[in-house]
Parts: C-alpha cells; structure tokens; sequence
C-alpha cells in the first residue's frame, strides 16, 4: 500500500534561520510556492532529496500549530518545550545550552549552520531515519505532474474554480501547449506537487452559451476525462442529479479515472443545509460510483479549495496503488466462500487466480473456470469486497475475468508469477 510522500516540518520563532535551512535542503530543485487564492498564509514547499530518500519540506511562516500540518504530525507538548529552549536560549553561546536542551528529553540538539553548511548533513542524516518506511509514492518517483481535468455544465463555475487555482496573472506566462490543438494545460504547484489543470482553453473562454454548447460541452468534457488522472465533476447544488452530470460521471468510471464530485457555490446554500444529508442524497443517485467522495467548494470565497486538492494528491496514490497478490487471493477466496455465486444450470463460477496487473487505472485479473458464468451483481459483489479490504477511494478499478486452465494457474500462484497485463 502507498503512503503520501512524507512531509517535514521547519518550525521556530522569526529570524532564526528557517528559510535559509529550507533552500539549503531543497537546492536542488526549485522552491515550489503555494501561491493559492483563498489561503492567506505564506508557507514555502519544496523537495529534499538525501541518499536514497526523498521527502518534502514546508518552511512555516513562523511557530505554527499542529493542525497545520497534517502529514507532519508533532506533540503540542513538544512544540511548547522547543519554544521555551529557543526563549532560553537567546542571545548566549550555543554550546553553553547544549546541556539544557538534552534536559529537555528531546534528544541529541543538533547544532547547525544554515548558512554555511556546517552540521546540515547530520541533521538530514537524523532526519531520514526518522522518516517512515517509503511508500510506493515516493519509489515511483512521480516524474509526471498530477493531471486533473474541471468537468460540469455550463456555468456551474468551471473557470471560477480554474483561476481561483490557477490565479489570473500566472495562467498568461504559464500556460504550455496541449497535445490537441486547441487544448491548453495549465501548470501550478500546489503543497510541492506538480499538478496540471488540463485542457483550460475551453474552460477558461466566458461568454461562450450558444446554440449545440451542450453537446459541445460534453465532447469537451470527455477529452479533458481522456487526459486527466482525476477529475473534478462540478455540481450545481440546486440540481445535483441533472442527466447530464450522471453521463459524465459515467464515462469517467468507464475511463477508469479518480473522481471528486464537487458541488461548487456552497455559499449560496441555505444557512444550516447539512452537509452531511445532502452528500448521502448525491450518493445515493451516483449509486454507480460509490466511492467518489462528494466535496462542497465555493470558487468565489475559495472555501474547501486546498482541500480539494489535498483530496486530488490523495487520489492520485490511490491509483497507483499496488496490492500484494497473496493478500488479494486470501481476500477474494474467502469473499467466494462468505457468499458463493449462484450456479447456472449445473455449473458455478470458480476462482483459481487473481492478480493485480495494472496501476493507473488499478486492474485486477482473475482467472476463472469459465468468464461467462458471472453475473453483473456478483461483479459488484467482488469489487466491493476488493473495496473494503484495500480502500481505493476516489478511484475507478477494473476487473476483468479470463478462462484458465486450473492447473497453470495453480503453478503461477504458487511460484508468485504476475500474470501478463
Ligand atoms: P462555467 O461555465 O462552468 O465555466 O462557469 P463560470 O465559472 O463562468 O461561472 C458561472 C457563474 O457562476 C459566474 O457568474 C460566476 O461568478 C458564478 N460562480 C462560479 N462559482 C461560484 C461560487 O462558488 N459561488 C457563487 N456564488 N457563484 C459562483
């Protein structure tokens, strides 16, 4: 299973070195700076790549608390005793605290310079050991930005929601060419994730309501679908089951893409409209799609907008999420005795095998006795059970089920061969 990219925190008071620390550790790449309508704190992200690890590093505009940093967790307790040292420590020789430090019970103090270099290695040395273990995330090394493609009627706030992200001035000098001629992507970086608004061009035009601009609409929306690893399906809250959102989503499940549905101008509902009961509604009518989560957003005041895109870099791990073949054999073998398939005429479908063969969309193989024996409510049944053992939100899986002989399958299962994709 993969986990986020861990997340390391430079926290302390104003002016004792922070951001020369940060473009120390990051140097080899440039700062990423979350520059994001709607937050008003200035925080700087980057990469820091140390021996075979590589992590990101937020520097904190000053001492902040913990729920700021959520990937980064640190006990309020700790965070009181380090801002005590540093008030003990001002203005006197550093090596004349070096014992009050360790009476805090912190650890080793690691004494450094910034500026020059001196003890940084050390830390970072005492740093990666302290990560977790790497998650697939940070082995795959994502070489590609996160694509997320803005689907939805017209007027739902599609370009609203584009430049509260992308901001105005920065789209004019960014924006590169696409690969179909009229398709424009938009880079940005958000937290120090490479991410990329794709197929902007068409969103981003106003005044654009005509004759056929439905239709229009939907071809558009399903080439921004084809290129995106996740999709925000923007709602309009005074009609959250319109055919043509329900279309849409359903060609993103076919496309095998992540998906948030995203009910946009959440300002304007009712003071007191519960969240809650209003996203069981929407689920309720996405019954094909149970796993999207539902995110309110307003693009005008920036509301739920970070969150949404901490929600799209979680989706896009999902994605690439791997499951060990034995523990899916061990889960679905025992989802086929908790609840065994109907038999058709004298015959019942069996398992032999299954393996997951892909990432991105993940796709899992089985190999049955024979595929025409399965019916679509026991598909569901399998899926929901691959579901709830392994999570997968936010993402479309596909399941495929091919003919094999018991016996080579027998084999491959127990030599661990993954079957060919
Ligand atoms: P698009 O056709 O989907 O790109 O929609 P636009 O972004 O052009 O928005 C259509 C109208 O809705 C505009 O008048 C926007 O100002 C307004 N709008 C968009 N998002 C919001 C929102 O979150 N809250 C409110 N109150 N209005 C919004």
């Amino acid at each position: 299973m993969s986990a986020p990219s861990p997340l390391v925190a430079i926290v302390g008071r104003p002016n004792v070195g922070k951001s020369a620390l940060f473009n120390r550790m990051t140097r080899s790449r440039r700062a990423l700076v979350e520059r994001l309508a709607g937050t008003t704190r200035d925080r700087q992200y980057g990469w820091c790549r140390w021996g075979r690890r590589r992590f990101r590093v937020v520097d904190t505009g000053g001492l902040e608390g913990p729920d700021d940093f959520p990937g980064a967790p640190f006990a309020d307790p700790i965070r009181e005793q380090v801002e005590l040292a540093l008030d003990e420590a001002d203005r006197r020789e550093a090596s004349a605290n070096v014992h009050e430090l360790h009476a805090l019970g912190l650890g080793e103090p690691i004494l450094i310079s910034a500026y020059h270099g001196e003890g940084t290695g050390d830390l970072l040395d005492d740093v990666v050991e302290r990560l977790p273990e790497p998650g697939a995330a940070e082995e795959s090394e994502r070489a590609q930005p996160i694509r997320i493609a803005i689907v939805g009627r017209p007027n739902v706030g599609k370009s609203s929601l584009a430049n509260a992200i992308l901001g105005e001035e920065r789209t004019i000098v960014s924006d590169i060419p696409g690969t179909t001629r009229d398709a424009i992507d938009s880079p940005f970086a958000f937290e120090g994730h490479e991410m990329v608004l794709v197929d902007t061009a068409g969103i981003r035009r106003r005044g654009k309501i005509g004759r056929g601009v439905e239709r229009h609409s939907v071809q558009q929306a399903e080439r921004a679908i084809a290129r995106a690893d996740v999709v925000f399906l923007l709602i309009e809250p005074s009609e959250p089951t319109a055919a043509q959102d329900m279309h849409i989503a359903s060609r993103i499940v076919e496309f095998g893409k992540g998906m948030v549905l995203v009910v946009n101008k959440w300002d304007l509902a009712e003071p007191g409209t519960e969240r809650g009961a209003y996203a069981r509604e929407i689920d309720g009518r996405y019954r094909f799609a149970p796993w999207a989560p539902v995110h309110f957003t307003s693009a005008l005041t920036g509301q739920g907008i970070p969150d949404l895109l901490q929600l799209a870099v979680h989706v896009d791990e999902v994605r690439r999420r791997r499951v060990q073949t034995s523990e899916l054999n061990r889960v679905l073998q025992r989802a086929f005795v908790q609840h065994p398939p109907r038999s058709v005429g004298r015959r019942r479908l069996k398992l032999l095998y299954v393996t997951q063969a892909e990432v991105q969309p993940p796709t899992f193989v089985f190999f049955v006795n024979d595929p025409e024996l399965l019916h679509f409510a026991y598909r569901r049944y399998l899926e929901n059970r691959i579901r709830d053992a392994f999570g997968f939100e936010g993402a479309a899986i596909r399941l495929r089920f091919r003919a094999r002989g018991a016996e080579d399958a027998a084999i491959e299962a127990a030599e661990g061969v993954e079957a060919p994709a």
